[in-house]
């Protein structure tokens, strides 16, 4: 049962889409599931430390991390805001260079991603990436689409029925681990909107994903490439929503680079 569970767990943080598109925009499932949900596999990653060691005692990282996402959050293109959980944990693991959201607001960040990154701006459009997702409520719109309401509200109900376990059987032998192409793409078109209201170089991402392609090879990404479209569709898509606000420049002041640095050479 405890692997059925992670099963469910990494199906509902990274899920792709084989559904029809037009049943995608229909979500059943009531925003409470998706807050009681997040809630269960916040509490099942805690839970499990040898899959995710949560950071600690070091409440200065927890805190940075934190304040980058309220300033996100202030966006007024956020709906949630007081509905969801959101709260940031980072995940001691240099080996993988990542971050995810459970449904209803549960922020992930991997020390490798921390490691990896240049500056603060990208970091905050990599955050937002992943609010950007519990926002849209991917995870629970893919499920409703793929099995059905009764499938969600039999993993809301935590008693993983008949549905329940046919989803985790099928996310174990298929090991597809991602969201949808279209929803990867939303998600980066909603970071973009809600850095456009905070002090963050809003393209900041594709310093990301330049720095990705060129390690393509690195174990450290396998799961993002595994779970993201190719990183090269994603620049031009970001490249073209920043010339659609007249190309805003990239300068210190908005990427905060400095300031970066000088936080990650306090990283453990
Ligand atoms: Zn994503």
């Amino acid at each position: 049962m405890v692997k059925t569970k992670l099963y469910i767990v990494l199906l509902f943080l990274s899920i792709s889409a084989f559904g029809c598109a037009a049943l995608m925009q229909m979500n059943m499932f009531p925003v409470d599931k998706d807050i009681e949900l997040g809630k269960q596999f916040d509490g099942e990653i805690r839970g499990n430390t040898k899959e995710y060691p949560i950071l600690k005692n070091r409440p200065e990282v927890k805190a940075y991390i934190t304040n980058i996402g309220n300033k996100i959050l202030a966006s007024p293109d956020i709906v949630y805001r007081n509905q969801f959980a959101y709260q940031f944990e980072v995940i001691q693991d240099d080996e993988t260079i990542n971050a995810f959201c459970t449904p209803g607001g549960y922020v992930y960040v991997y020390t490798g991603l921390l490691k990896y990154l240049e500056n603060e701006a990208t970091l905050a459009g990599i955050i937002a990436h992943e609010i950007a997702h519990a926002e849209r409520r991917h995870a629970t719109n893919q499920i409703t689409a793929q099995y059905g309401v009764q499938a969600v509200l039999e993993l809301a109900s935590g008693h993983i029925g008949e549905t329940g376990t046919q989803i985790a059987n099928v996310a174990a032998g298929l090991g597809f681990l991602k969201y949808s192409r279209t929803d990867e793409f939303e998600a980066d078109a909603y970071s973009f909107k809600y850095l456009r209201a905070t002090e963050y170089y809003p393209g900041a991402i594709c310093y990301f994903f330049q720095k990705s392609s060129d390690g393509r090879q690195s174990s450290a990404l396998e799961t993002f490439f595994s779970t993201h479209p190719p990183a090269n569709d994603r620049l031009a898509n970001v490249t073209q929503m920043l010339k659609d606000v007249g190309n805003p420049k990239p300068t210190e002041a908005n990427l905060f680079a400095k300031r970066y640095q000088q936080f990650k050479k306090g990283l453990p």
